[in-house]
């Protein structure tokens, strides 16, 4: 790693890579974020319905997924839209986990909620809208379990890791960073996916990062090739929106796949995660820096 990344993020120096610290790998139940496995998280933007989520939970681990996501409480833009079941759908994520054996990640939006969540949780996700609210950071950090960081939609690279430096400073050493899109100039798509932080993030940090291509784009039609993307610019894994019947989703339904959908973005990965398992043999991710 060149000297000079160390001086432009040196408010982040616990997370960047070090000659004693060049991969953290965390262990979630049975899988390892950030080893040699691509990880495949995927379920649907909201817990909506019992059947909805043990049906989706039970598709995407077919399909290869080996963490279910699904919000109980939900960050929306608008206030008039639905905003999670809270407790209710906690209770059905973790029906859908004794059911399936995937490991569930959900967001927690409020310092007041960490506790509750953090019960039934594996993976508490920090969403894009509360990456900069330190104090539920520190709660979350403090609760022991691995944090999912997404990245604020306007937050630059030393913002991420600054927030994640956080979390690491709160005893909490297990934490997977997400690209999810950032607002830029370009209104087209729903954000702009910034594959070159994936890149850079591997190179600098010691922190795994996954791809989330829901989001980045916002159209069921691009997130495929957004995933490959992510997968080639070095993620350590992905987090899918999936919905039994995206037209009828409660939030995000534009670009959740559907079952036919997501299996065909999974086998259309299968080579890139193949070459990323043959590089990560040959030449470990970061390591020329
Ligand atoms: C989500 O994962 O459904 C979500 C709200 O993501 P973000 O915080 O990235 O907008
Ligand atoms: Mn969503």
């Amino acid at each position: 790693m060149r000297v000079s990344w160390h001086d432009r993020f040196a408010e982040a120096i616990g997370v960047l890579k070090s000659s004693e610290h060049h991969q953290t790998v965390i262990k979630v139940r049975d899988l390892e974020i950030g080893g040699d496995d691509f990880v495949t998280m995927a379920g649907p933007c909201s817990v909506e319905t019992e059947h909805q989520i043990l049906a989706t939970a039970h598709h995407v681990r077919r399909g290869g997924a080996r963490v279910l996501r699904g919000g109980a409480f939900k960050p929306r833009t608008s206030p008039y839209a639905f905003q999670g079941l809270g407790l209710e759908g906690l209770k059905m994520l973790a029906k859908a986990r004794e059911e399936t054996g995937l490991a569930i990640v959900t967001e927690v939006m409020s310092e007041d909620d960490v506790p509750l969540v953090a019960e039934y949780a594996d993976i508490l996700q920090i969403g894009s809208r509360n990456m900069e609210n330190f104090a539920l950071l520190e709660l979350a950090a403090q609760s022991g379990k691995p944090i999912l960081l997404k990245r604020g939609m306007m937050a630059t690279v030393a913002d991420l890791l600054r927030s994640a430096q956080i979390v690491f400073d709160n005893g909490n050493p297990n934490i997977i960073l997400c690209e999810r899109g950032i607002r830029t100039f370009e209104t087209a798509l729903r954000n702009t996916f910034d594959a070159a932080t994936i890149a850079l993030i591997k190179q600098i940090s010691h922190l795994p990062i996954i791809a989330d291509p829901s989001h980045a784009c916002g159209h069921r039609d691009l997130v495929p090739a957004l995933a490959r993307t992510g997968v080639a610019a070095g993620a350590d894994g992905l987090i899918v929106e999936v919905h039994p019947n995206p037209d009828k989703a409660w939030s995000d339904g534009d670009q959740s796949l559907s079952f036919a959908e997501f299996d065909a973005m999974m086998t259309s990965l299968e080579p890139y995660i193949a070459l990323r398992k043959e590089a990560l043999m040959s030449w470990p991710m970061g390591a020329a820096g």
